[in-house]
């Protein structure tokens, strides 16, 4: 009889659109799985590869040999690797790149230049934690004469019975001086212990009940219910007005999903930026719950990732990559805020965790809840399709009526901050309310712009002028972080004038600090906000009043409740409507509402001023007026008119590199590959382009884009998968491809 031998089929985290084969030596049978890393010998070198598959052949000539098994546990279960799959054919992407993707960087330290040795990679790839916990004595008291910051350590240590070093320091500063005499007069004990590191910088003290729902928000809970107890796949679009209880609704229906067993996977758009959202899931279900999110280290994404692959947690709270968590059993999916493109990744494998989550929940017959204010118009087209299921809370859950909204026509005023808005904020301290003011442009001024030849300063690497900020004395790149001294001259005619055009958050800040002199002001934009937790500063030096004046970018609009905030004034209504990008107006509608939103949400009315260039426009018209139904209607319109989604599906393709006419001849001879395709295919997709991008060069590199538009994702797919297979690759010229694109630049 012919022996049969053991072939593992494996993906590797390299840029190549196929599997490879290897062969299990007899010892290593037991220990290969679908779902485990193994090392393997790659071309010249040595890889870390992920096993799919696992067969039987007779004939196994011209294999090579698998190294070593590197995990004592899959990774990953089939269904999870189905869906990587999945992915990776959606994204015509590398599945062993989607793979890398999906696994914390933690566990991704091993590379191929590592050597064979495998063993440590398991278990050293991240080590765990050990912490010193001290203990107090029984019968210790403090009869010795300490000194001061000893004793109210011991004390400390008394009260809590068990603390952690870590907490010590946090409460106390550096303390092991004073912890070692503590040890040395034998009044506490010491004792290490493995720990998981832990990502939540708060007390957990905090309790919160489940709240008695209102009709809208039981009807809403209930269909979800329905469904959680079937259970099947239901899709559903929650379209709540801010502050209508969508979290409560989100709370209920996975405790729900808890109860039968069941675990619960929430996407939100950044959770730095929605700590209130974290406190009330913790505040709610106590410590089963993880955070996977960008600001972890990677040994806490680890260990985050660890106790959910080891079903230590029932629910994962994450950013965009959480849709890949290794989370079993899901009952529902939330995602929060679903209309955000911080779920599409920008670069690499270009997912959009809004989609996936559908993908996933399908897979795992689990409910989808797709929760915002402002859903994407896409999303609010499938409900008329059928293809998502409509919840709705029409009311503010409180009873709170939405704030009223006047227009500041701003043509002929010269002011960033106008006279109306000015007398408001001084009526709103005068009352000892909160305001905030918003602006979506960071820095001082927008541009300098030189008086004598009228140039304005740029990026040498970008297309695109460089932001003053007078903080820093540097005008900078937004892009590449390019920084020159400023005003400093101009450098096309060495003048030495220099005017500041338009205005950024610095510059609010600036005037509201010489006209407001006696207001306790803050700004939150991404120049304030680099510091690990200070979005939490100023959140709650909002929250707990310390703070009249708010001043801030797109990051203020996000999910925070500040009951005290009477008025929200925004600086400029229009700025993304010139955006070159087909979601413009659904952009500027959905930040405009998200901000009047935040107005009045506690006992006082709220009141919203709309400084505005344009305010004709439907997308500002439909904001001010709360009137979601006339903004899709419009909206719909416009994309059925230009043939953008949901009536045609895109994808884009990316050109870039260090020499212009590389990229395009590249681009050019890559478009009349898509034609020749298209014609031979006979698929129905338009190829536009190419076209220098909006953005034409970036961090020195040139761009140039091709726009595929179909009216069939099949059609798309088809022409792609063909370009893909017959093209050749230019080594000088880095290719993307972008299916669903939502940013054009
Ligand atoms: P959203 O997520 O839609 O912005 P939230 O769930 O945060 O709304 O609710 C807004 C406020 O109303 C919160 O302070 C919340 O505690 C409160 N709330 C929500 N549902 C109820 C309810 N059924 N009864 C009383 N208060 C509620
Ligand atoms: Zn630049």
């Amino acid at each position: 009889m012919q022996t049969l031998s053991l072939i593992i089929e494996v993906a590797v985290p390299l840029p190549l659109d196929r599997t490879f084969h290897y062969l299990v030596d007899t010892g290593m049978s037991q220990e290969i799985a679908p779902g485990k890393r193994v090392f393997v010998p790659f071309g010249g070198r040595k890889l870390t590869a992920y096993i799919l598959d696992i067969f039987e052949r007779p004939d196994a000539s011209g294999l090579k040999k698998v190294i070593e098994v590197l995990d004592d546990e899959p990774l990953w279960t089939g269904n999870e690797l189905e869906f990587f799959r999945w992915v990776a054919s959606y994204y015509l992407h590398p599945l062993g790149e989607v793979l890398k993707t999906a696994l914390p960087t933690g566990i991704n330290l091993q590379s191929a230049n590592k050597g064979g040795n495998g063993a440590q990679v398991v278990s050293g790839g991240r080590k765990v934690r050990h912490e010193s916990f001290y203990q107090p004595k029984e019968s210790a008291s403090l009869s010795i004469a300490l000194g001061k910051k000893a004793a109210e350590i011991f004390e400390t240590i008394r009260e809590g019975g068990e603390l952690p070093a870590a907490e010590l320091r946090r409460r106390f500063g550096p303390c092991s001086q004073q912890l070692n005499r503590l040890l040395e007069l034998g009044l506490v004990t010491r004792e290490e212990r493995e720990v998981y590191r832990n990502p939540f910088s708060e007390d957990p003290s905090e309790q919160d009940a489940r709240k008695e729902l209102n009709p809208h928000q039981a009807s809403a809970l209930e269909r979800i219910c329905t469904s959680l107890d079937k259970p099947l796949f239901a899709p559903f679009l929650l379209h709540g007005v801010t502050g209508s209880g969508k979290t409560e609704v989100y709370l209920q229906a996975i405790a729900h999903a808890i109860n039968q067993g069941k675990n619960a996977l929430v996407l939100v758009p950044e959770i730095s930026l929605t700590p209130q959202l974290v406190r009330r899931f913790r505040a709610r279900f106590g410590e089963s719950i993880a955070i996977l999110h960008s600001a972890l280290s990677d040994g806490e994404r680890y260990d985050e990732w660890r106790r959910i692959r080891r079903g230590l947690v029932r629910i994962v709270i994450g950013a965009r990559s959480a849709v890949f968590a290794p989370l079993e059993k899901i009952g529902i999916i939330v995602v929060d805020e679903e209309h955000e493109a911080s779920f599409k990744q920008a670069d690499g494998l270009r997912y959009n965790a809004r989609d996936l989550a559908l993908v996933r929940g399908r897979m795992e017959r689990a409910a989808v809840i797709l929760g915002s204010a402002t859903p994407l118009v896409t999303s609010l087209y499938a409900v008329e399709q059928g293809k998502l299921g409509l919840l709705s809370l029409p009311e503010r859950a409180r009873g709170i009526p939405m704030p009223t909204v006047e227009v500041v026509p701003m043509q002929g005023v010269k002011e960033t901050i106008s006279a109306p808005l000015q007398k408001a904020l001084d009526e709103t301290l005068a009352t000892q309310g909160q305001a905030i003011i918003f602006l979506n442009r960071r820095g001082f001024s927008t541009y300098l712009l030189c008086s004598e030849c009228g140039q304005p300063l740029t990026c040498p690497n970008c297309s695109v002028t460089l932001t003053f900020h007078r903080s820093r004395g540097q005008s900078i790149c937004h892009y590449c972080d390019y920084a020159v001294p400023a005003p400093g001259t101009c450098p096309s005619c060495n003048a030495l004038e220099l005017k500041e055009l338009g205005a950024g958050t610095e510059k609010i800040e600036h005037d509201l600090r010489q006209s407001l002199p006696q207001a306790r002001i803050l700004r939150m934009d991404s120049d304030t906000t680099s510091g690990k937790g200070s979005h939490n500063r100023i959140l709650s030096r909002m929250a707990d009043g310390t703070a009249d004046i708010l001043i801030g970018t797109q990051m203020i609009t996000k999910g925070h409740d500040f009951p005290g905030v009477t008025l929200v004034g925004v600086i400029s209504a229009e700025a993304s409507l010139n955006l070159p990008d087909f979601r413009g107006a659904e952009r500027t509608f959905q930040v405009l509402s998200q901000v009047i939103g935040r107005a009045g949400r506690g006992d006082l009315p709220g009141k919203v001023l709309l400084q505005a260039l344009n305010p004709s426009h439907y997308a500002v018209q439909c904001a001010i007026a709360h009137d979601f139904q006339e903004f899709y209607r419009q909206e719909l319109e416009f994309r059925r008119e230009a043939g953008y989604p949901p009536f045609a599906f895109l994808a884009g393709l990316g050109f870039s590199g260090t020499t212009e006419q590389g990229v395009e001849e590249r681009a050019e001879s890559s478009a009349r590959l898509l034609l020749q395709l298209k014609r031979e295919l006979k698929v129905r997709v338009e190829v536009l382009g190419p076209a220098p991008a909006p953005l034409y060069r970036l961090r020195g590199r040139f761009r140039r884009q091709i726009l595929l538009k179909s009216p069939s994702r099949g059609d798309l797919r088809r022409l792609l998968a063909a370009w893909i297979s017959k093209r050749d690759k230019v080594a000088t010229v880095r290719e993307t491809i972008d299916i669903d694109p939502v940013d054009m630049m």
